[in-house]
Formats: C-alpha cells, sequence, structure tokens
C-alpha cells in the first residue's frame, strides 16, 4: 500500500518536496477484523483545509476538534470515494461503493466513521466528491442556509473558479440573483463569464484597490459576500455591503499560509449597516444533504449545472495536485484518481 505523507511540518506555503511517498506492506487476502472495512480508493479529494492541519500546532490548537493535526510520517486521512474490497463490518459490503472519510493512499482501513454507502445514481463516480459531495454542500449550505438570498440581491463571490466558489455562482444565478465573481487568471474570468453566466467577473490580481474595484462592480453594494479568501478581499467586500447584508466566512485561504496576512475588517461599518458574518463547517448541514442533491441533480438533468472538475490522475499526483491550490492551478474541484474502478 502506498501513501502520501508531510516530511515534517509545513509553516508557509507548501512545495511538493514537503511531501514522499511511503509503502507499507499490505495482504488483500488477510480477513478484516471487526468491523474495519478495507477500501480501495478511487477517486481523493485534494481539499486547502488540510494545509492547516499540516503546521506546526500549538497544543491547544492540537486538542480543537476542527483541527486534528497531522504529524510527519503519518496516514493523511482524506475526503475521498472508493470500493469495499473486504469488510468484517454489518454495514458495507464487498464492492459497495463509499464516500467520507478515507486517505492519501492506494488503500484505506476504516471502521465506517464518517463513512456511507454510495448509490452513484447514474453520475459519474467523480460527481459524488465534487457537485454532487461536500463541496456542491458547502455551496447550497452557505448560501441558501447562511445567506438566506432574496431574488434580485447582489451576491460577491471570491474563488469563484474554485470548486466551491463555481457553483455558488450557479446557484445564486439559477436562484435569480445578480452575481459578480473574482478568480485569478484571464482565463478563469471568461469561463466564469461565457460559459456559467456569472454576470461580472474580474481577476483580482490585476486590480489594485479591491475597494474602489468593488464599488465599480456593486455602485449600489453588496447584499451577499461568499467568501473564500479572507485578508483584503474580506475587508473590501465588508467596506461595500449594505445593510442589513450577509457574510458567509466559508474559507480565507489566502491566511491560511501566511500568518501575518490576517483580515481586519471595519467593524464600525458592521454595526451600522447590521451586517451577519456567520462562519460555518458544511459537515454540521448534513440533515440538507437529500435537499441539496434533489436540487442539483435536477439542474444536471435540465442541463443547467456545469461541472467544472480539475482530475490527475495517480497517486503521486497528490502533491503537486495539493501545492497548485495555492498558486490557482485549479479550475473546480481538484480530485486525484488513484485507481480505475
Ligand atoms: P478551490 O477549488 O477554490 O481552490 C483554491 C482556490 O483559491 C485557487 O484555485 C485560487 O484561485 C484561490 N486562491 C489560492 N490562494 C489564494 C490567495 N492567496 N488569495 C486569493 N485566492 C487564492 O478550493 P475549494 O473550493 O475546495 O475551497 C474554497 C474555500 O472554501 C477554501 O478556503 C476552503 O478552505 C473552504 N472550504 C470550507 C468548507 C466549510 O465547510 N466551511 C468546506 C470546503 C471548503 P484563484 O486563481 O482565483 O486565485
Amino acid at each position: 500500500n502506498k501513501y502520501i505523507v508531510i516530511k515534517a511540518h509545513i509553516d508557509g506555503k507548501p512545495e511538493e518536496s514537503d511531501f514522499e511517498v511511503k509503502t507499507e506492506p499490505f495482504s488483500l487476502s488477510v480477513k478484516p477484523r471487526s468491523n474495519d472495512i478495507i477500501i480501495k480508493n478511487l477517486y481523493v479529494s485534494i481539499d486547502p483545509y488540510q494545509i492547516n492541519r499540516m503546521k506546526t500546532m500549538s497544543a491547544s490548537q492540537k486538542a480543537s476538534e476542527f483541527a486534528v493535526g497531522i504529524s510527519p510520517g503519518q496516514v493523511i486521512d482524506a475526503y475521498g470515494l472508493g470500493k469495499v474490497v473486504a469488510s468484517g463490518n454489518p454495514k458495507f459490503e464487498k464492492d459497495d461503493y463509499v464516500v467520507g472519510l478515507i486517505s492519501w493512499g492506494e488503500y484505506s482501513i476504516s471502521q465506517g466513521f464518517i463513512l456511507s454507502k454510495l448509490d452513484p445514481m447514474g453520475f459519474p463516480l467523480s460527481y459524488h466528491v465534487g457537485v454532487l459531495g461536500l463541496s456542491g454542500l458547502t455551496a447550497y449550505v452557505g448560501l441558501f442556509e447562511i445567506c438566506k438570498p432574496k431574488k434580485g440581491e447582489k451576491v460577491f463571490v471570491s474563488a469563484a473558479s474554485g470548486s466551491v466558489g463555481n457553483l455558488v455562482g450557479q446557484y445564486a444565478k439559477h436562484f435569480g440573483c445578480y452575481v459578480v465573481g473574482c478568480a485569478g487568471s484571464p482565463n478563469k474570468v471568461k469561463l466564469l463569464k461565457e460559459e456559467l453566466g456569472f454576470d461580472e467577473v474580474f481577476n483580482y490580481k490585476e486590480e489594485n484597490d479591491l475597494n474602489s474595484t468593488l464599488r465599480r462592480y456593486f455602485p449600489d453594494g453588496i447584499d451577499i459576500y461568499f467568501d473564500n479568501v479572507g485578508g483584503e478581499m474580506l475587508e473590501a467586500a465588508i467596506s461595500n455591503m449594505n445593510s442589513h447584508g450577509r457574510v458567509a466566512l466559508c474559507g480565507i485561504i489566502s491566511e491560511y499560509t501566511n500568518a501575518e496576512k490576517r483580515a481586519i475588517p471595519d467593524l464600525l461599518t458592521v454595526i451600522y449597516k447590521r451586517i451577519t458574518i456567520q462562519g460555518f463547517l458544511s459537515g454540521d448541514y448534513m440533515h440538507i444533504f437529500p435537499e441539496f442533491v434533489t436540487t442539483t441533480i435536477d439542474h444536471l438533468r435540465a442541463g443547467k449545472m456545469h461541472v467544472l472538475e480539475d482530475v490527475s490522475i495517480g497517486l503521486e499526483s497528490v502533491p503537486s495536485a495539493f501545492v497548485g491550490l495555492f498558486r490557482g492551478d485549479n479550475v473546480g474541484k481538484r480530485i486525484v484518481q488513484v485507481s480505475q474502478d
């Protein structure tokens, strides 16, 4: 069994050389222990939050449930999709597809914790890691549960070509909002405007003063900001919010690799404009999953939803796929296909 590890804790921007592939003896002919499920990993998700687990962490951070640290040399658990090859667990059978917590490796051993059986419902398996998986749920929950849009409202989304961001924009457009996104390259801007139907998109790397950029795109103010990046973009968005605006704090990727770059939003604006800023974790909203899947499948079957996937092949590509997230290499959901079904 091959798996990916970090060589040492990573503080700052990750590099491919921070990772290595390890191999351990692994026999598929050994019967699994009671409750154990042996999974052949097919698709693993490449997610920005993992960098926060790879940092040198203080004891208090380590103890917190949302940032369980990853130690050098340790198997890295990750979201993904696989097929059961052997099961000692009554809830799972050989050949079941499963989605949930597996690992950045060829095989995973699970006790069924954060793992469910999957019916692919006729869709490609990879969709269940992205558009029909946690990325989709995150976009859906952040927009509809946290921001509670009204038709015609003006929505701004950052990292708009990313896995979560592109879906936020598409849901908001279908719902009847005016949607502006920002992304980090001319190709991404073109794709979002011409293929995905965003009303406006700008390349934030070409802008000097984000505050005036947002004023230009939202002369009447922002009603909803779906934040994937934090930092200066969050500060500028808060300054441009309308009264009773809502901010869904989904992620702050610009701050993950730069501890000094913390957003300092204008809190007096937050008070006077009665702005709601809410952080959320999509995992807390599994009760919404059936509603989210039904809505998204309807959109997909009606041909109303574009699926942006960015799939690399082979476990060895995990480090470059991961590191590339922080350079903006990906367009849509970044996934590594570890094995063929
Ligand atoms: P993405 O697919 O959006 O990939 C990351 C993207 O972020 C890159 O492509 C890049 O696009 C952009 N980016 C990278 N570095 C910076 C930077 N310094 N400043 C601005 N943008 C940057 O990832 P996901 O869709 O998976 O995740 C998006 C956000 O949502 C992340 O912050 C993630 O941690 C968070 N998240 C939160 C969840 C929750 O439950 N709260 C669940 C899932 C994700 P570009 O070219 O535009 O720069």
